[in-house]
């Protein structure tokens, strides 16, 4: 089978380009394909949450609108959060948002990576713009002359003339078309698990800094309750290891005490999850009919809870380069396309990086001139609010 462009890789960031591009499809002039090597996410009900869930700035559910997806996903389950409360676990330091500063109705939402997911891919089925072949991976990929053949698990060979590479941080394709990458591994670890507490979490996204890492509590709702959160409690592996290790009684103790009692008593945790955690960038997300988009180009730290906003804001950007290149008859392998891409992109997932990088480094340390740095920034940031109007919106994505 030949295809214009193969999709690798079906998470939140290659359904949404799949389903992109099959919009831009209409006339059914290009061959589109999209491979996934598992099956559809699991579905969650009830008090039952996907224990991955990512927070959406409202750029992300902007474009999700523009996508006309946001309905289903708005419909299935999500939690609008209005405010964020961030602070110093080990100082004086704080800094609270609200939406209402901005004038707008929330501050972003918390969503179940599954309930993404499996809208995009009951999009994707019903679409005849665009071949979805899940269940199957691409094992090797071997260059030609006017583009690639793709070797699948299932022995079945395809050709494209582009390749999208949206297959993870670990991008297998990535490796094998030779992308060279810079890496730093923190030795942290992510514990991630549903919990729920005494109090309400007020719709508000809160998350404890301490030199030991952050701990992020995010709002889960289901028909209005407001009990349950997601937690992201970032740490060294050893100690994560520890904490992997207790009975659930014991962690949600060790929870409590940690998050200071905010929500009252930690009542319950669900299974837990521990993620390895490193930030990873390529040195360049594009190559002659090759480009990588989402984590496969940059891994952030999760305590800015930013990875799917700019994956998707990677996928907003490709879609509009190839949509121009339609409209004015330009091959979509042409290396201006996919190089205009990376210009647009490249500087801003940096500088979110770079941001993350100075805040993991600023938290990292316990020395006093640290603590002092952090106490007098986040409380006199808190108090000057033309400077967080503008923070909130770089929060919210539009900046
Ligand atoms: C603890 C934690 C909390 C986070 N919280 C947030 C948050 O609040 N907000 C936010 O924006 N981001 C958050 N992130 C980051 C976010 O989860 C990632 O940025 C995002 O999931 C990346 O999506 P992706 O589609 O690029 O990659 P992935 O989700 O990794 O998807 C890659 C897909 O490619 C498939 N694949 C791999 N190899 C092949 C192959 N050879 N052939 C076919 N398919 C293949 C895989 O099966 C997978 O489905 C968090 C991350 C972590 C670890």
């Amino acid at each position: 089978m030949n295809y214009d462009i193969v999709v690798v890789g079906g998470g939140i960031v290659g359904c949404a380009l799949g389903w992109g591009l099959a919009q831009l499809n209409t006339e059914k002039k290009l061959r589109l394909a999209l491979v996934e090597k598992n099956q559809a996410k699991g579905s969650y009900g009830g008090a039952q949450f996907d224990p991955r869930v990512v927070a959406l700035n409202q750029h992300s559910i902007d474009f999700f609108k523009r996508l006309s997806i946001w309905p289903s996903i708005e419909a299935a389950r999500v939690c609008q959060y209005k405010k964020m409360h961030v602070w110093d676990g080990e100082g004086t330091g704080a800094i609270s948002f609200d939406a209402r500063e901005t004038h707008a109705p929330f501050l972003g939402a918390i969503v179940e990576n599954s309930v993404v997911n499996n809208c995009l891919v009951s999009e994707l089925n019903q679409s005849a713009h665009v071949d979805c072949l899940w269940q199957n991976q691409v094992e090797t990929v071997n260059r030609l002359d006017e583009g690639f053949e793709l070797v699948l698990l299932s022995g079945e060979i395809i050709r494209t003339k582009v390749i999208l590479a949206a297959d993870g941080g670990n991008s297998p394709i990535r490796a094998q078309l030779g992308f060279q990458t810079r890496e730093w591994d923190y030795h942290q670890a992510a514990i991630i698990t549903t919990v729920e507490s005494e109090l309400s979490h007020q719709f508000t996204a809160w998350q404890r800094f301490s030199h030991v890492g952050p701990l992020a509590f995010l709002p889960l709702s289901d028909s209005g309750s407001s009990q349950h959160s997601s937690i992201v409690w970032s740490l060294d592996n050893e100690q994560a290891e520890k904490l992997m290790r207790l009975d659930d009684a014991a962690f949600c103790w060790a929870l409590e005490r940690t998050f200071e009692r905010r929500l009252g008593g930690i009542e319950a945790a669900a299974e837990r999850y521990v993620i390895p955690l490193k930030q990873l960038h390529a040195k360049h997300y594009v190559q002659v009919g090759a480009a990588l988009v989402g984590d496969a180009a940059h891994r952030i730290h999760p305590l800015a809870g930013q990875g799917v906003n700019l994956g998707l804001s990677d996928v907003e950007i490709l879609l509009g380069e190839f949509a121009r290149a339609i409209e004015r008859d330009i091959p979509l392998r042409h290396f201006s396309i996919l190089k205009r891409y990376q210009r647009q992109r490249m500087p801003h997932n940096l500088s979110a990086m770079a941001a993350m990088e100075g805040f993991k480094r600023l938290f990292g340390h316990n020395n006093l001139a640290s603590l002092a740095l952090r106490n007098a920034g986040l409380s006199t940031v808190d108090g000057i609010p033309p400077l967080k109007r503008e923070l909130i919106k770089v929060a919210q994505g539009y900046i």
